[in-house]
């Protein structure tokens, strides 16, 4: 393998690259390029003061050329290509200019895909509204389970250029599992995985990508270059991503049709999970057989069974995989009982529709709700007429409380209460006992916390500490 990356650096006309954004996919792109011998420049927006001294010290050690505070014109001087951080929209000055000046812009994921090409590794990749992470790692889990290294990364925290220095200094690695952003679509060339899945498509992000159009045009990329010998996962479900174009092998998955009329996909049958491919029907297991909670969940495990029988993995191994895998932290996590009542952690749940999902995942059992947070802004309606049947009270936090409650309230919703903290929230529901606690704000996190896991985490060591409180009580 040493030999194919050695080869590329010699024979790159392409030396000068310019890493915008030091997050950890930027940083770990800059410590790529730098062991492959390209010269960088890194651009961030942060003040040089909010960039932690450690990574000034390796930026230091590694002679790379840096600005902070803002990108000027310094960042294109010598730049042939553009490596962007997800959290930059392609309408800031900066990348225009880039791009008027025929500069190639890409996302970590198109750099990676192509090395990863050139080692033959193959990518399965995914992408969605919601799901994709609990996905990737469903994926990445079964595959594991069939004795290949399979390691998940992308957007799911380990950056992929990470997971390719490993391989490319000895690490075995049979696939890489990434799960992939609009944001990363978005400055996407060339990408074509081996499997692009697509679990579904709503209304998200539309700021960024500057309304829906652009937005499913992003995700589409993920199949506009694949070949007749790659396969795109596809939820013949959802209305949006039914229409995808591609030259690929459809494996289509379903929970609302048995796919008659395709000669291969993934359905359920009897509750039964089912792959049929090769005029054979392989039945996995029951959907309660399943950890993972929800018919969403049952959406993610149809499109990861799809990929792991199309690489080859025998439906046993399959089967029991998917009964062997739990949630992941965040996503509709359970974290313990106080009191005879039940309390999840959902705050991965950033967006309206993954709140519906969540709500809907406790069938007929009424739940109170704690949601709000940094508002996106989009439409109310079908969440509030969710909430209104599958709650027995609603705890409003954050920016958004009062929209919420707004709508909530016009949408006949009962027993709404506003809060300011997670504590408050936390005291307020132990109070009302009435059903499990679920945090699953259907908004951003930013406006009371770092990200979605910093609010789990407060939420989760809230009822901890709360449980702990009362069993000494009860000593
Ligand atoms: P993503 O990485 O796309 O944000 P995650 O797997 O982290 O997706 O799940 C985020 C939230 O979205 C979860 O908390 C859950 O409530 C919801 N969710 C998960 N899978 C799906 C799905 N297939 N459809 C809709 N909502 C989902």
């Amino acid at each position: 393998m040493k030999s194919c990356y050695y080869w590329a650096v010699e024979k790159s006309q392409n030396r000068n690259i310019t890493v915008f954004g030091l997050g950890r996919s930027g940083l770990a792109s800059v410590r790529y390029l730098k062991r492959l011998g390209f010269d960088i420049f890194v651009s961030d927006s942060a003040p040089k003061e909010k960039v932690s001294e450690a990574v000034q010290a390796e930026l230091k050690k590694l002679s790379v050329e840096c600005e902070f505070g803002g990108h000027t014109d310094q960042s294109l001087a010598k730049a042939q290509t553009c490596i962007v951080s997800p959290g930059m929209a392609p309408n800031l000055p900066i990348i225009e200019k880039a791009r008027e000046r025929g500069i190639e812009v890409i996302s970590d994921i198109e750099f990676a895909a192509r090395r990863a090409e050139m080692a033959k590794m193959p990518i399965v990749a995914v992408t969605g509204t919601n799901g994709k992470s609990t996905t990737t790692a469903l994926i990445s889990h079964i595959l594991q389970e069939a004795g290949f290294n399979a390691p998940y990364c992308g957007n799911i925290g380990v950056p992929i250029l990470e997971v390719l220095t490993q391989a490319e200094e000895g690490k075995k690695v049979d696939f890489l599992v990434a799960e992939v952003s609009s944001y990363q679509l978005e400055y996407c060339t060339n990408f074509a995985p081996k499997i692009g899945v697509w679990l579904n498509l709503t209304p998200d992000h539309l700021d960024w990508h500057q309304g829906l159009e652009p937005y499913i045009k992003a995700k589409q990329k993920l199949f506009y270059k694949q070949g007749m010998s790659s396969f795109a996962v596809l939820n013949f479900d959802d209305p949006i991503v039914i229409g995808t174009t591609t030259m690929a092998e459809i494996f289509p998955f379903s929970q609302k049709t048995e796919l008659e009329g395709c000669i291969q996909g993934a359905y359920v049958s009897d509750q039964f999970i089912c792959l049929r491919k090769n005029m054979q029907v392989h039945a996995l297991c029951r959907v309660d057989q399943l950890k993972i909670k929800g018919a969403h969940n049952v959406e993610n495990a149809l499109a990861a069974a799809s990929c792991a029988l199309l690489l080859g993995v025998d439906a046993k191994i399959i089967a029991k995989a998917l009964q062997s895998f739990t949630a992941l932290e965040h996503r509709l996590e359970f974290i313990d009982t106080i009191d005879g009542i039940e309390f999840y952690n959902d705050s991965k749940a950033t967006n309206t529709e993954s709140t519906i999902k969540a709500l809907e995942a406790f069938g007929n059992q009424k739940v109170i709700l704690i949601a709000g947070g940094k508002d996106k802004g989009t439409a109310l309606g079908d969440l509030a007429t969710r909430v209104r049947q599958s709650t027995n009270a609603v705890i409003l936090i954050g920016e958004a409380a009062e929209r919420f409650n707004q709508n909530f309230n016009s949408m006949g919703v009962q027993n709404i209460h506003r809060v300011a903290t997670l504590d408050a929230a936390v005291k307020l529901a132990l109070d009302l006992k009435s059903g499990p606690v679920l945090l699953s704000p259907a908004c951003a996190s930013f406006d009371m916390f770092r990200d979605y896991e910093e609010r789990g985490h407060v939420f989760k060591n809230i009822v901890r500490a709360k449980q702990k409180e009362l069993a000494s009580q009860a000593k």
